[in-house]
């Protein structure tokens, strides 16, 4: 990898602590559609953690002073670095993670989209001023920075997830740790060179690898931690919130979904074609927001199936970095084997295979797109998150019905529908129990908006200047005996 990136030194193989570069390189990462060895990086300890944890509290002293403006320039500087060098941004991640490189360099625009919003984001923090109760008292509420964050991310977007989390850190004058995934580090790492070359002062962005149990543990019990953001599993998320109870840290969790994509007989219906392709197959299924259960009403069902398996049947599977592939391979034989074990229970259910299937002639864990319908509301993937490839396509009759089989489920992060009818558009907006409604779009995150889940999914919003809130406090000054 190192010879074909224009700007070698942005595959690093040791970690960021205080402004040094650190670490032996120990644990291997490979490319999930070769095998192939990328690099290896540290395996840093909880000694580690804490270590970067106290780099990061004295880095807070000074950065939380910078001026709004001082912040914002130095984000700004760093958002320009991202842009200069989104290629090789853009190679590292197909890589590591395996998704096409169109895709990945549609995730490092969309990660540095995220910087550039929360630079310009730093300056507007304002606070307000309360009418007050008394006449001798004046009444203000000031925001400020709530202190040293530490972060984890997922594998799934090994860029985006990063400026996420970071940069509105850093524009309320808040500074990081962060443990990335295992399977995808040098994204976040190649991020921090990028970081270090805008200026952003040591201790302030801290980026350390390694056995994540140990250091989710620090992050949830040292005192100077004040804020853990974390996008990943329910499973793990519920382990850091059990966690985060000894110190009473304040949580953002990003976690699972279970989206439901409903198609109604008004629909646009190539629209909704497009726009399942889009969201089911994006990241070949394995993003938290990917359509996971498909409801046509019966008026389309069947032609709504045939459009669509003709589509998913067209696809490219490959290495992502081969033109015009549009599939790459799945992350680990673990997500392959759910996916197998998704499509058995429907079919043995009664359901009915449409296209796909099985693994790819090409191996390794490559999988085909694939459709099933006739999936009845029992069936295990109507319940659990598949995370890979697979369309389930559920029949249903009516508006309440639908909205049921929607809201029968203990996650809560997107829903999408389809239809043309303002009446009905309102009504399903509003009854739909998640965080994130599309409608007549299957592609809805954008930095301008705020994202984020209900119910098991999860706690807080990221994006927007909602984004902002999870890092700052609010403390409330009364000025009396005026
Ligand atoms: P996935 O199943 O998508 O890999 P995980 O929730 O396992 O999602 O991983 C998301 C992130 O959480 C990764 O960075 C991973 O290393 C980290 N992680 C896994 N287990 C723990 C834990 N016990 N404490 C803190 N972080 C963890």
């Amino acid at each position: 990898l190192r010879d074909r990136l224009q700007d070698a030194a942005l595959l690093r193989e040791a970690c960021l602590i205080d402004g040094a570069w650190v670490g032996t390189p120990a644990t291997v990462v490979s490319n999930p559609a070769t095998g192939q060895q990328i690099g290896r990086v540290p395996n840093l300890s909880a000694d580690d953690a804490v270590r970067a944890v106290q780099a990061a509290e004295q880095a807070f002293a000074t950065w939380s002073k910078f001026t709004a403006k001082q912040r914002s320039n130095i984000l700004r500087k760093w958002f320009e670095l991202i842009v200069a060098h989104r290629e090789d941004l853009a190679l590292i991640l197909t890589s590591e993670q395996g998704k096409p490189l169109p895709e990945a360099l549609g995730e490092v625009d969309m990660g540095g989209a995220y910087v550039e919003f929360f630079a310009e984001e730093a300056r507007r923090i304002y606070g307000e001023t309360i009418p007050t109760q008394r006449p001798d008292a004046r009444l203000i509420a000031l925001r400020q920075p709530i202190g040293v964050c530490g972060a984890i991310t997922p594998w799934n977007f090994p860029s985006s997830m990063v400026t996420r989390k970071v940069s509105p850190a850093l524009a309320a004058g808040c500074t990081v740790v962060l443990k990335p995934a295992d399977e995808t580090p040098f994204s976040a790492l190649a991020l921090a060179v990028l970081a270090e070359r805008a200026g952003i002062p040591k201790g302030v962005f801290n980026v350390i690898t390694g056995d994540a149990p140990p250091i989710g543990k620090v992050f949830c019990e040292h005192p100077a931690v004040r804020f853990v953001g974390f996008t990943g599993s329910t499973e793990v998320g519920k382990i850091l919130y059990r966690q985060a109870a000894v110190g009473v840290k304040k949580l953002g969790l990003e976690l699972g979904g279970n989206a439901p994509f409903i198609v109604f007989d008004d629909a646009d219906l190539d629209a909704a074609v497009e726009g399942a392709m889009v969201s089911k197959y994006r990241n070949m299924g394995q993003t938290c927001v990917c359509a996971n259960r498909i409801y046509v009403q019966d008026g389309v069902h069947d032609a709504f199936v045939e459009k669509l398996a003709a589509k998913v049947a067209a696809m490219k599977v490959g290495d992502g970095t081969e033109p015009g592939v549009t599939q790459g391979p799945l992350i680990t034989p673990d997500a392959v084997a759910k996916v197998e074990r998704h499509i058995a229970d429907a079919l043995q259910g009664g359901a009915r295979l449409v296209t796909g299937g099985k693994r790819h002639a090409l191996g390794g864990t490559f999988f085909e797109p694939t459709v099933i319908a006739d999936v009845r509301a029992d069936a295990l993937v109507a319940h659990e998150e598949t995370f890979g490839p697979l369309a389930p396509v559920l029949r249903f009759k009516d508006e309440d019905e639908v909205i049921k089989l929607a809201n029968a489920s203990s996650f809560g992060l997107a829903s999408y529908f389809y239809s043309r009818d303002l009446g009905r558009v309102w009504r399903v907006a509003e009854a739909l129990e998640c965080g994130i409604v599309g409608v007549n779009s299957g592609l809805i995150t954008t930095e301008v908006a705020p994202f984020g889940g209900v119910k098991q999914s999860g706690l807080g919003r990221e994006g927007s200047h909602h984004g902002v809130d999870e890092y700052v406090e609010i403390k409330y000054v009364m000025m009396a005996g005026i």
